[in-house]
């Protein structure tokens, strides 16, 4: 049994998608790696969030979560502060995406925006099925089953979060694990228990008119009257990070920089980068403002780097391909300790399973005692009591 945390919890996750790329580490590794050390995290690589659209071929998933995986250790998290494990080791959230999807409207899921973006725009593979429907509630499963108070989320993750609260709120009102009741009545018919209850809660008792309160009584072994709190979605704002053609960086452009990629791989993908288009000869003068090298520098560059590359693009002082090669150097600069690290688990994939398995381990710990309430605040906690009594009909 593992001592509880004081500090607050924070779970997010990424599907298996393979090697990371510098958008990954901007949008979100970055900032795992800070919060390691605030929160008692947990982080997840969703398998079955892979499967929710890329079921027809699930073939790569083992070897992209081990990507996922070697990217992560590689990036700083430290499995000495925080918690990594695989969505499908910890059977829990399937249990309760389960139950949660008894009390889920399906007009709550088809008004998730993410859910219509991605049917008009994945059109190669059929999303017309109850998993896809259905993955925000898988969401909300993985992150209520840790009790999860923070969630840190890009904007376009925010509608998830609200749903799952929106969806805990459902469940502590259908299932409440103490007992709950409302008072509407006058002060001077309270009952004591209900005095006592709303001193012991600092409540105060005015001394005429009516009193509307919601009060009750947690469970005796839990102590808690709902099994659910309602996590907080944590907007991490992060630059856009654009690919070698200016887009986002995104893997299915073509346009990334990766976590893995050596030395010379980065300095060509840089070479081919575009860049202000108004800068057709070295003579013309440019701006690192509309340049998408010069959105690089912003994020990864020294500021006296970035005092030369205004001065010298603006007076067209510099030419593109010097530019491009200190853009260069300030990668190979980050990537250089992370490829090390990714290294000593690449030589020893034993050691990275291990993080795996130990950190499922305790995740199934923490996701089994929410589920031991989730059970008992529905009545299905039966399989642990020893069954109706002998001659019993019922
Ligand atoms: S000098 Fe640098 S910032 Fe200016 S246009 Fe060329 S690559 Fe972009």
């Amino acid at each position: 049994m593992t001592t509880p945390s004081t500090k607050k919890r924070v779970l997010s996750g990424m599907r298996p998608t393979g090697k990371l790329h510098l958008g990954n580490y901007v949008g979100a590794l970055e900032n795992w790696v800070r919060m390691q050390d605030q929160y008692e995290c947990f982080f997840v690589i969703v398998d079955w969030h892979a499967l929710t659209t890329d079921y027809a071929d699930p073939s790569h998933l083992k070897e992209n979560l081990v990507d996922v995986l070697l990217d992560w250790l590689a990036a700083g998290l430290d499995p000495a502060k925080c918690v990594m494990f695989i969505q499908s080791h910890v059977p829990t959230h399937a249990e309760l995406h389960l139950l949660l999807s008894m009390i889920t409207p399906v007009g709550w899921l088809e008004r998730v925006p993410t859910y219509k973006e991605q049917k008009e725009n994945i059109k190669a593979k059929d999303l017309d099925t109850y998993g896809f429907l259905g993955y925000p509630v898988l969401q909300s499963a993985d992150i209520l089953i840790y009790k999860a108070d923070v969630v840190p989320v890009g904007e376009d993750q925010v509608a998830h979060v609200e749903l799952t609260r929106e969806i805990a709120r459902r469940f502590n009102a259908f299932y409440p694990l103490g007992k709950e009741y409302f008072i509407d009545k006058h002060p001077s018919q309270l009952t004591q228990y209900e005095r006592n209850f709303l001193i012991g809660q600092g409540r105060e008792i005015p001394p005429d008119g009516a009193v509307v309160l919601h009060i009750g009584e947690p469970h005796p072994k839990y102590n808690r009257i709902y099994v659910f709190p309602e996590p907080q979605a944590l907007l991490t704002p992060a630059p856009r990070l654009p690919g070698t053609d200016g887009r986002k960086m995104s893997k299915s452009y073509g346009n990334a920089v990766l976590l893995t990629d050596p030395e010379p791989v980065v300095r060509q993908k840089l070479k081919t980068m575009v860049t202000d288009p108004r800068r057709i000869k070295r003579t013309d003068p440019g701006d690192p403002d509309v340049c998408p090298v010069g959105d690089l520098h912003k994020i990864f560059s020294s500021k006296e780097t970035m005092a030369k590359v205004y001065e010298g693009c603006r007076s067209a002082g510099i030419g593109c391909i010097e530019c491009k090669s200190w853009a260069a150097d300030a990668l190979v600069k980050i990537l250089n300790p992370m490829q090390e690290r990714r290294k000593k688990y690449e030589d020893n994939p034993r050691l990275a399973w291990d993080i795996l398995e130990a950190g499922s381990a305790r995740a199934r710990e923490v996701a089994g005692a929410t589920m031991d309430e989730v059970r008992s605040a529905m009545g299905l906690d039966y399989r642990s009591s020893s069954g109706p009594a002998k001659g019993s009909t019922k």
